[in-house]
């Protein structure tokens, strides 16, 4: 889905410096998720991520769908409901469609998206697109996370389709996550397809699973932030992003 984004552009930062990497969440996930900032270069398990074969096809999807379906009839019973009542006949179907369709991340990968989308564009001023918005499933409850993603980067003689952006938060938001790992193969993801002098990108979003039980915080939200090259070395650069993203 891509939703109408606003850009800005702003002055560039420094010059291009070699990609560091920090990852921070605040208000974190309550069940452990949350990971140490790492330092240093992408770890190779994300970098691979944006390399992956898709892992589902359309086929896949169809000789799956009722063994999905048998076991959500499975759980409905587990439930103490009746699958075979008037209401819940057809819900297993409908929920393993549905399920396939919040996964659906698992049929696309990123480079299909790249394709055709990079342009050499002697272009160094800061691109962000902010409040893009994201559906995701948490990993360890399969109940949803959503909320807004915001990108910039500052392009080093490469840029990329703005839509595209939006394009790459929906193929790894539509698998089975955890934020602060989505924020860091979004950031990986841009930087290996442009070499950026830098790359940012901030999440805000609420998780069902912190809504909805353990401690029932309705409005907490979770932020993490993977900031990439300039956007992690130079304070200034970092900052300008923050700031438009909030304006
Ligand atoms: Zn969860």
């Amino acid at each position: 889905m891509e939703r109408p984004t606003q850009q800005q552009a702003s002055p560039a930062g420094d010059a291009p410096s070699p990609a560091g990497d920090a990852t921070r969440a605040l208000n974190g996930h309550r069940d452990g998720a949350a990971r140490k900032p790492e330092v240093g270069a992408p770890s190779s398990a994300v970098v691979d991520g944006w390399r992956e074969e898709r892992t589902r096809s359309v086929e896949d999807n169809e000789m799956s769908l009722p063994s999905i379906a048998a076991a959500y009839t499975t759980i409905l019973r587990g439930l103490g409901e009746d699958p075979q009542r008037q209401g819940l006949l057809k819900t297993p179907w409908r929920a393993a469609t549905a399920m396939q369709f919040f996964t659906k991340g698992y049929q696309e990968k990123i480079i299909d998206v790249l394709n055709d989308a990079i342009f050499d564009e002697d272009h160094d001023e800061m691109v962000i697109v902010k409040d893009i918005d994201m559906f995701s499933m948490c990993e360890h409850h399969l109940v949803p996370i959503f909320g807004r993603v915001h990108i910039g980067y500052l392009p080093n003689k490469r840029v990329l389709g703005l839509s595209k952006l939006a394009r790459i938060v929906e193929i790894y938001s539509r698998r089975l996550q955890v934020q602060e790992r989505l924020t860091k193969q979004i950031a990986v993801a841009i930087t290996e397809a442009l070499q950026p002098a830098g790359v940012g990108v901030v999440i805000e979003a609420t998780h069902m699973c912190m809504v909805m039980r353990g401690v029932q915080k309705m409005n907490s939200k979770t932020v993490t932030s993977t900031m990439l090259g300039v956007f992690r070395e130079d304070p200034k650069t970092r900052d300008e992003f923050l700031t438009l993203i909030r304006s």
